[in-house]
Order: structure tokens, then C-alpha cells, then sequence
């Protein structure tokens, strides 16, 4: 077999120098840890900011639900999308406004509908008879975005078909949300997260335009576009930049809307936080399963259970970083608990150093999203992530 020495491009995923403060920083810190730099999703946040400039930020709470997260993200002016009254509770606990958050998650049981209301959020989305008229019932006069359906196509983490209805069934659902005592505000959707096709924007765009014209002849007027997350993390299959979506994004809506252009809000998760972290791991033991195997098996102290299970049928592949220094051998990956299913990657042969030996330390990076809040509570007894905020020393 042809070899050559292995080298992984660590300026691809994070500054090299402050990856260098983080090894140091997380020296003495038992692995596995998710380290979160605060610095990258300030900067990320700018970012989305400055080439998105008239959309409103709702970041999506569960990619990174981290306090810090939240109150560097709340101090910068963003907004929140929650999926249930737990995350409400902490939005609630840091102190953060009501009018700054809207409850996302089109699967709720009234007395949450009830709860939300209660605690002064009138912003819902829905894409079902049932949870319409809960709102009506439980959430007078709130304002109301209706999901569409989106196919997910192009999506590395597709959430296709669990979300949205057709918009032909959301026509109906705007109709009758007018005639209760509801404000029927605008159209939601999102494309698949990890999208990489920035196609699927143009698409479901083109749905919402479709909606408020329909609608605007029963007299309805709609004002807002929920244009959803999935814009990209960096990890090891690239992507277009963050500048490239919003140039073509807003080029889409332009495009549909002409001069009536509605409001604009998103719903960013992963390409906030997902660049931030740093998952120290440690090898836990390397073998070659027969004299024949072509590939070592070499196993991690994490796996699906601890935090990476956006690894099921090596969807996302994280940048994985052996720090050794040798010839490369193509590898099997898998975490450490006694479960079959708790293989991170098999087919897509990852390349580490020969000459690694277990204890020697991981780096893997873009973990910051869809991680810790992931992790298992107790399987096989390992504890769930433990992630810690990276401070200069
Ligand atoms: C998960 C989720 C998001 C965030 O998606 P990303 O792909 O992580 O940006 C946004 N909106 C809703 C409704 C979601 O469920």
C-alpha cells in the first residue's frame, strides 16, 4: 500500500495560534471535553450580521443551549428560537426579554402553548390543524408563522418530511387562523441543515411568494419570511462562505418581491456555534481485528452516545486531528460504549499517524454545535460532555 506522511491543514478549521493556546488550555482537563471559544461565534455573529444586514437573528437555542452562548449572543442583540418551555425557562432565568423569543417548534402540548403565553411570547410557528386552534385557544392574538414543507435535498442533516405542511394545506391554515382571533404574520420553512445547496433557498422562496399572493386575495397580508437556519459549519466536505448565501439569498427574495420586500428573520444554529468548539478526545485503543485487515480499528474515549451522533450514517464529518507525527494509515473510528451502533466512521476511511498509541489526545474540530446538548446521559455509565469555556491564560 502507497503511503505518505500525514498532515492535516489546521488553519482550515482554526486559527493555528489559537489552537495552540486551546491545546494548552485544555492540558490538564480529563477528556473527553468540548472546549467553546466565545471569540468564534462573536466573530460568526458579526459576520452573519454585516453580509445579512436587514435580517432579524433568531439563533436556534439547541445547537449550543450553553448560558455563555446565549448571554454573548443576547449582548449582541440576537433573538431566540426555542423548541420547548425548558429552554424557555432558561432564556427566562438569564434575564431575557419575552419580545426577544418565539417558540419555534411546530409539536407542543397546549398547556406549553399555555405556558408560553402566560410568560409573555406571542410569536409561534405551526403547520397543523390541531396546534392552530391550541393557539387560538391558549395564545389569543399571537402573531403566527406557518411552515411549509421543504425537501431537505442537499442537506447534509436533512429535517425533511417531520416539518411543514404543503403550502396548498398552509393556504387553509392561514385562512382559518384569520378567522380566529390570531394574526396570521408570515411564511417559515427550513432547508435542511448543513444545506450546501444554496438552490433550496430559491425554491422555497419562490413557495412564500406563491402564499402571500394567494392570501393577499382573501385580503390577508403577509409581512414576514422565516427563512430558517442551515447555513454551513466547516467541517471536512467544504462548503460556500457564509457571503456567498446571504449574496444569493437576498438576491432570491429580490428577485420574487421586487420592491414589497416582507421582513426577514433567520434562524442560524450550527454556523454560529459549530466552528467554536474543540472536542479533546483520547485514544483508547488501537487493533488490528485479523492479520488480513486492511484497516486498524482505532477506538475513542467518544463516540454516538457522548456527543457526535450527527456521525449516524457519517452524515457530518467532523475534522479530526491526530497530533503525532508519521506516515498516514487509513482507519476505522468508534467510540468507547458497548453498543454496535457506536461506530463514528467505517466507510469514509479517516487517516491518522502511525506511531499513535492509545492515550495519546484527539483533536476534533467543529464540535460546537449539535454536541454536548446531544450527549447521552448516562449510557454504559459515561457521563454526558462535559464542555468548558476556553479563557485566555
Ligand atoms: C434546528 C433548527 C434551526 C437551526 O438549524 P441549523 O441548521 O442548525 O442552522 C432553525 N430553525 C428551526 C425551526 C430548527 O428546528
Amino acid at each position: 500500500m502507497y503511503k505518505e506522511p500525514y498532515s492535516f491543514n489546521i488553519g482550515r478549521f482554526m486559527d493555528e495560534k489559537r489552537f495552540e493556546k486551546i491545546k494548552i488550555f485544555a492540558e490538564d482537563i480529563p477528556t473527553p471535553c468540548l472546549i467553546i471559544d466565545l471569540d468564534t461565534i462573536r466573530n460568526k455573529y458579526l459576520e452573519l450580521q454585516a453580509t445579512m444586514p436587514n435580517y432579524k437573528v433568531f439563533y436556534a437555542v439547541k445547537a449550543n443551549p450553553m448560558d455563555e452562548v446565549i448571554l454573548l449572543l443576547a449582548g449582541l442583540g440576537s433573538n431566540f428560537d426555542l423548541a420547548s418551555r425548558y429552554e424557555l425557562d432558561q432564556m427566562l432565568r438569564l434575564g431575557i426579554e419575552p419580545s426577544r423569543l418565539s417558540f419555534g417548534n411546530t409539536i407542543k402540548k397546549p398547556e406549553d402553548i399555555k405556558y408560553f403565553h402566560d410568560k409573555g411570547v406571542d410569536f409561534f410557528a405551526t403547520d397543523s390543524m390541531i396546534d392552530l386552534e391550541n393557539l387560538a385557544k391558549y395564545a389569543p392574538g399571537s402573531k403566527i408563522l406557518f411552515r411549509i414543507l421543504t425537501e431537505g435535498t442537499g442537506a447534509d442533516w436533512p429535517l425533511s418530511r417531520k416539518f411543514g405542511s404543503h403550502p396548498d394545506t398552509i393556504y387553509h391554515l392561514i385562512l382559518k387562523a384569520a378567522s380566529m382571533n390570531l394574526q396570521p404574520w408570515g411564511i417559515s420553512f427550513h432547508v435542511g441543515s448543513q444545506q450546501r445547496d444554496i438552490g433550496q433557498w430559491d425554491d422555497a422562496i419562490a413557495r412564500c411568494k406563491y402564499l402571500f399572493d394567494a392570501v393577499a386575495e382573501e385580503g390577508i397580508e403577509l409581512q414576514m419570511i422565516n427563512i430558517g437556519g442551515g447555513f454551513p459549519a466547516n467541517y471536512v466536505d467544504p462548503t460556500f462562505s457564509i457571503e456567498e448565501y446571504a449574496t444569493e439569498i437576498q438576491r432570491f427574495i429580490q428577485e420574487d418581491f421586487g420592491e414589497n420586500l416582507p421582513d426577514i428573520i433567520l434562524e442560524p444554529g450550527r454556523s454560529l456555534v459549530a466552528d467554536a468548539g474543540v472536542i479533546v478526545s483520547e485514544v483508547v485503543n488501537i487493533s488490528r481485528k485479523s492479520k488480513n485487515n486492511l484497516y486498524q480499528w482505532v477506538y475513542l474515549d467518544i463516540g454516538k452516545f457522548g456527543g457526535l451522533i450527527e456521525t449516524i450514517d457519517e452524515s457530518i464529518k467532523f475534522p479530526i486531528f491526530f497530533p503525532q507525527i508519521g506516515m498516514a494509515e487509513e482507519i476505522i473510528l468508534a467510540g468507547p460504549t458497548c453498543d454496535s451502533m457506536d461506530i463514528l466512521y467505517e466507510h469514509f476511511h479517516y487517516r491518522m499517524p502511525e506511531g499513535t498509541v492509545p492515550g495519546d489526545k484527539v483533536y476534533i474540530f467543529t464540535t460546537g454545535a449539535y454536541t454536548q446538548s446531544y450527549s447521552s446521559v448516562n449510557f454504559n455509565g459515561f457521563p454526558p460532555l462535559k464542555a468548558v469555556i476556553y479563557k485566555e491564560l
